[in-house]
This record gives C-alpha cells, structure tokens and sequence, in this order.
C-alpha cells in the first residue's frame, strides 16, 4: 500500500515510451508492472516496448542527430546546468520514487539524487570545454589539427540498482558531446528514468535528442538497435555476463562500446590500519545500497592479528541496523531487489559455511511480505568459496585472515574482477606500493567510498571498459579527428 504522498507522486510519473519528443504507448498497447520490492505491490503499469518502438526510438536519435551536434555548446551546456537546478528543487520526489522502485533507505536515495546530479552539473562544464591540439609535422611542411566530435547517436543501457546515477552518468555526457541517444533503463526500476526525462523535457531539451523505451524484452528490443548500422555506440552498465554478449553483437559493425561491468572488490584491512577509520570505510563500502553496488566491498581481507577485533566491531554495527521499509524513519537496510538476489545471498552463505567459515550474525532470509536478507557477517572464510569468486550483491560480510602483504596482494588479485580496491593502512610506502601492486581502476586509500563526478569511474579486466565521469567522460563519446593541412 502507497500512501498519498507516494500515490500522487507515482501518478506524475509518465508511464508512455517517450520518443521523438512525444510520450506514447507501445505498440499494441503492451505494458509491464513494476514493483516495491519491500512489499512486492504493483506500484505502476508502464508500456511495454517491442522490436518496432526501439527501431522507432533510434530513427528519432537519427534524426535529431545532426541538429543537436550543431547546436551551440554553451545551449548544451545550459540545458545541463538547467536540468541540474530542477533536479535539486524536485530532489524529493527523485529520492522518494528511487525509494519506491529499488528500496534503499530515503537518506541513500537523497544521496543518490546529489551524486547522480553532480554529472549533470560536471558536464554542462565541460560542454564548453571540448578541445584539441594542433602544430607542425615534424618535417615542417604541414599543418596537423586534432579535433574532437560527437560520435553520433547511442544507445545506452542501465541496470537497476542506481536508477538515477546510471542515467545521468551516461546521458550528462552524451548530450554535452552532441550526440542524441536512445535510454533503455531496467524493467525492474524504469520509473525514474522516465521521471528524469520528464524533467529534461522541461528544462528545453529538443525533440528527439533523448529518447526512452521500457521493455521486459531487452534481449529482443535491443539488438535490432545494437545491430542498426546507424547506431554509433553502445554504453552499458550491468553483469559482465550480460556485457559479454552485447561484446559479441556490437562486433558485427565494429560499434564502440562503454563496459561497466560486475566487480569483486578486495578491502584490504592491514594489522597498522586505524581500526575505527577501517569499520567506519567498510560499513559504507558494504552495506551502501543494501550492498548492491558494483563498488561494494566482497571480500574483507583482513591480517589475521586484527581480524577478530575487526569481526567484532562489524558486528556490533551490524547489530544496530534496522531492517524495514526504505520510507520508514530509521531504517538502514532495505529489501533486496528480487526473490533471486535473496537466494542468492543464502546459498552464498551456506557455501561459505559449509567450507568452514562462522556466521557472527544474520545469514538468514526475513520472512515476508517483501524481499529482505539480514545484514550478515561471515568470518574465518576459507579461499575457495564461492561468495569470494561471485559478486554477492547483499548485505553481506565476508572476511578472510591473511598473513602477509604478499599473501594480501595475492588473495585481492585472484578474481578475474578489477573495478575497485579499499586498502587501509597507516603507512604510506605500503600504502603506495598497493597502488602499484593492486590490479584494479579505482582504489580507495583508508576511505570506503570514492565514487565523484569529477572522477573517472570503471575498471579493468572483467569489470569493463571506457570511464564515466572526469575528464576521460565525455572522451566517450568524442572521436578524433586528425587533419593535415600542407605550408606554403
Ligand atoms: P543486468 O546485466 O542483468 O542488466 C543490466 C541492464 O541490461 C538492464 O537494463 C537489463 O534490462 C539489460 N539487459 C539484460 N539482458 C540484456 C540483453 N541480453 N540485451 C540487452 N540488454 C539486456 O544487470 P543488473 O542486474 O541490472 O545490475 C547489476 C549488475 O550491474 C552487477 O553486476 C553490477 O556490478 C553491475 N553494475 C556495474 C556498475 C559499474 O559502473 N561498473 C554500476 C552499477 C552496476
């Protein structure tokens, strides 16, 4: 049951595909239902795009295209810069429907709303700044110039669990380049997606320039789109396995593709480690987002001297959380997204027990009505296990003892994951040797959240390709041009 303030909000929500500037049902009228994962209640019918609407959304991205790259930057940039005004005086409703969709506590939503804006803010800057080099041939008898242009139309795809961040991390820099784009965000929180498209409709975005389709067949609507040869380039963000296979079909006409994909992230506690700054860095790296983060802390390597005082102290922590409703006061973990990611999150648990490890608290399922997974800790973890190789996307801890740097840098590395890595030492050669020794994109040094606009965000191996936000973000969507023109 929603009350009236989320009744009323819900119905501001548009619930149509929005293409060539128009909201409109799909075709034939299918629709799909998305839901509270914290009471598994039908909150909203939304359409249901087919093969056609996605082909119909790209002609719309294709005709727009030529208009918009034309169009002045300092206009891209103010439509951003308008777009991000409006998101802070509706920071509310944005935190309040991303509560709704996905579950995370209120306070989290609200956190989202000020990160997910922030790309807005940082490219409507950079809009204005996109520049190149240029100078002499070595011989001196030409003149080279580098410039930099928007690829062309995009399609860009989003996973579930940030719905407003994965969004404008993508769009933001898209639309600052000049190239127009197709959204299609996740059937299972699609709502503020289209809730953010409305808003850039009011800021005075043009017809055309950003599209959005919500479909329960992504499979099937996205590759006539990913297989168009109009199509310029793909932005993915979601499960390695998904990326994988759009690898493979954007091979066909040699796409450029953005990966964000799964991570396995190491939280590397060493025994110098200042023990509060380390608990206080691994409660917000594991259990953010009820630990369905890309970011989150996986796997807790920890030295065996300071492993029980570190076990114990999570645990106490862990004691004071408080399972609910994300709309309740107080409450700090929410529901997870689906029935799957619950089981998932046992059968995790139960593999790490089996080979030897020892719950300290939780590890259990919450009876329903609504999806909920106790925070849990795990320690005593034995190599092996599978919550050490899989993503657990949960609430849950799991710490394995080690004894040495070496040993450290070997149990951190043996995933075939690279996105982020959390060390916490209090010695800065060590510190710096871990830059260099940890295969990964993004480190956090005695901090247990690093994710900035201003920062370029995404991993290596497994984890994916191409950076989001910084100066590298908008490179994404730039190619370069090289022109020579001859002296004299
Ligand atoms: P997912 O791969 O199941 O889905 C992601 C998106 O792809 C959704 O929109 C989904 O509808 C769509 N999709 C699924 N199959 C598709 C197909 N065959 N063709 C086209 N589209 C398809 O991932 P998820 O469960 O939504 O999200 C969780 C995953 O995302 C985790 O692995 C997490 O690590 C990853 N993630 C990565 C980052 C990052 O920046 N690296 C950020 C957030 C989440």
């Amino acid at each position: 049951m929603t009350d009236a303030r989320e009744t009323d909000l819900l119905a501001k929500v548009p619930n149509g595909l929005f293409i060539g500037g128009v909201w409109r049902d799909a075709t034939e009228g299918a629709t799909l239902d998305v839901s509270d994962p914290s009471t598994g209640d039908v909150i909203k019918t939304i359409a249901d795009a087919s093969v056609a609407d996605g082909t119909a959304a790209l002609d719309a991205a294709v005709a727009a295209q030529d208009e918009w790259a034309a169009t002045a930057p300092r206009t891209r940039s103010n439509i951003l810069r308008k777009a991000f005004d409006l998101l802070q005086e509706r920071r509310e409703e944005f935190a309040l429907l991303m509560t709704l969709e996905m579950g995370k506590p209120l306070a989290e939503a609200n956190g989202e709303v000020t990160y997910g804006g922030e790309f807005l803010r940082w490219f409507s800057e950079e809009a204005v700044r996109i520049s190149g080099r240029y100078g002499s041939n070595p011989e001196g008898t030409g003149m080279m110039t580098v410039s930099q242009h928007p690829v062309g139309p995009c399609f860009l795809i989003t996973p579930w669990n940030f719905p407003l961040a994965m969004a404008t991390r993508k769009i933001a820099p898209a639309l600052a380049a000049g190239c127009t784009v197709v959204v299609k965000p996740a059937e299972l929180t699609p709502l503020t997606t289209l809730y953010f498209v409305k808003l850039l409709e009011d800021a005075g975005l043009p017809a055309g320039v950003v599209n959005v389709i919500t479909t329960s067949s992504s499979s099937a609507v996205s590759g006539p789109i990913i297989a168009d040869p109009r199509l310029r380039k793909l932005s993915f963000t979601g499960s390695t396995a998904v990326g994988q296979k759009l690898i493979e079909q954007s091979a066909k006409n040699v796409l450029r593709t953005s990966m964000e994909l799964g991570g396995n992230a190491p939280f590397v506690v060493f025994e110098d480690a200042d023990l509060d700054k380390a608990v206080e860095g691994a409660m917000a790296a594991k259990f953010r987002n009820i630990g369905q983060a890309c970011t989150a802390a996986n796997r807790f390597i920890v030295h065996r001297d300071v492993a029980d005082e570190f076990a114990k102290r999570v645990t106490d922590k862990v004691n004071a959380f408080r399972i609910g409703r994300g709309t309740e006061d107080g409450v700090t973990i929410g529901p997870l997204i689906d029935d799957r990611a619950v089981a998932k999150a046992k059968t995790l648990v139960g593999d790490a027990v089996e080979r030897g490890a020892e719950v300290l608290i939780g590890g259990e399922a919450v009876d329903g009505p609504g999806t909920f997974f106790q925070p849990t800790v795990v320690t005593g973890v034995v190599p092996g296990s599978d919550i050490l190789r899989e993503e657990i996307f949960g609430p849950v801890l799991a710490i394995v003892p080690f004894d040495d740097e070496d040993e450290a840098v070997r149990l951190a590395n043996d995933t075939e994951y690279g996105l982020v890595s959390y060390v916490f030492t209090t010695d800065l050669a060590r510190g710096q040797r871990m830059i260099g020794r940890l295969q990964t994109g993004m480190m956090g040094l005695n901090v247990g959240v690093i994710s900035n606009a201003a920062a370029p965000f995404g991993g290596v191996k497994q984890s994916g390709i191409g950076r989001e936000g910084g100066l590298e973000g908008i490179h994404e969507y730039l190619y370069t041009k090289y022109t020579m023109t001859p002296i004299g």
